[in-house]
């Protein structure tokens, strides 16, 4: 099987202003100093953050995402953010398709599949979300779902490189309720992914590339979480915003 490096991505959704990004990469960084730590670690302020989190995090291993792209490179498109806009901004990894963006914002598969196309197309590295609501789990349609998602939101899309592509499995009951998948239930839907992945992007592919876990996640849970064979590093939401929090998960998942 291939070592995956673990990546531990934080998604501060609609928090830190900027300066209050620059205090929190900072004390991540500081936390980090003179170690080493066996993972990948990524922030992803909101849009107007991202500048005062590159700079205070060059020099440091932490990586900066944004929270969405959009598929057009530039045009009267009123508060959207294009690839080229977050590359030179001086993100490389950027989330795409997140529950709340289609919980709240109309996000469908369609428009997930065309903002991780613009991702690819701008080398940055996508964090392709998606994850079934409670309804869905109760009803039996867990792995329905997550095949059309994951299929739709491909459909066209061929990354070639398997360490610039990453998918997060979060399930939609799981995030900011405290309530978090148990290991087997997460390591059931990562295995499932990776097969699926496999057939639609080639075996080789899919046992290179990262898939995370999402939903909950705290230095608690981590670990257990972080041992399953197809768990390959978290994407944190709460737990993200506190630099003791986030610490105590990049050395649980480390
Ligand atoms: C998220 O927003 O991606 C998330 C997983 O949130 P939380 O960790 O708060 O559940």
């Amino acid at each position: 099987m291939a070592a995956r490096r673990p990546i531990i991505a934080g998604n501060w959704k609609m928090h830190k202003t900027p300066e209050e990004a620059k205090e929190l990469v900072t004390a991540i960084a500081a936390g980090m100093a003179g170690k080493s730590f066996g993972c990948e670690v990524v922030v992803a302020p909101p849009f107007t953050s991202i500048t005062s989190a590159v700079a205070a995090a060059a020099g440091t291993p932490i990586g900066v995402a944004g929270q969405n792209v959009y598929w057009e490179d530039e045009g009267a498109f009123t508060g959207e953010i294009s690839g080229g806009m977050l590359k030179s901004a001086g993100c490389s990894f950027v989330i795409i398709g997140h529950s709340e963006r289609r919980q709240y914002f109309g996000e469908t598969n369609e428009t997930v599949r065309r903002r991780i196309e613009a991702a690819v197309r701008w080398n940055l590295v996508p964090i392709f979300c998606l994850g079934e609501t409670l309804e869905e789990r109760e009803a039996g349609e867990t792995f329905n779902v997550i095949r059309s998602e994951l299929t739709e939101g491909l459909r066209g899309v061929r990354p070639d490189d398997p360490l610039r592509f990453v998918i997060a499995y979060e399930p939609v009951w799981a995030i900011g309720t405290g309530r978090t998948a148990s290991p087997e239930q997460a390591q059931e839907v990562h295995a499932f992914l990776r097969r699926e992945i496999g057939g639609l992007l080639g075996e080789g592919f899919a046992e290179r590339m990262r898939i995370l876990y999402g939903g909950s996640v705290k230095a608690s849970n981590a670990k257990a979480l972080m041992a399953c064979e197809d768990i390959d590093g978290g994407l944190v939401g709460g737990a993200s915003l506190n630099a003791e929090d986030f610490l105590g998960i990049i050395r649980e998942g480390s």
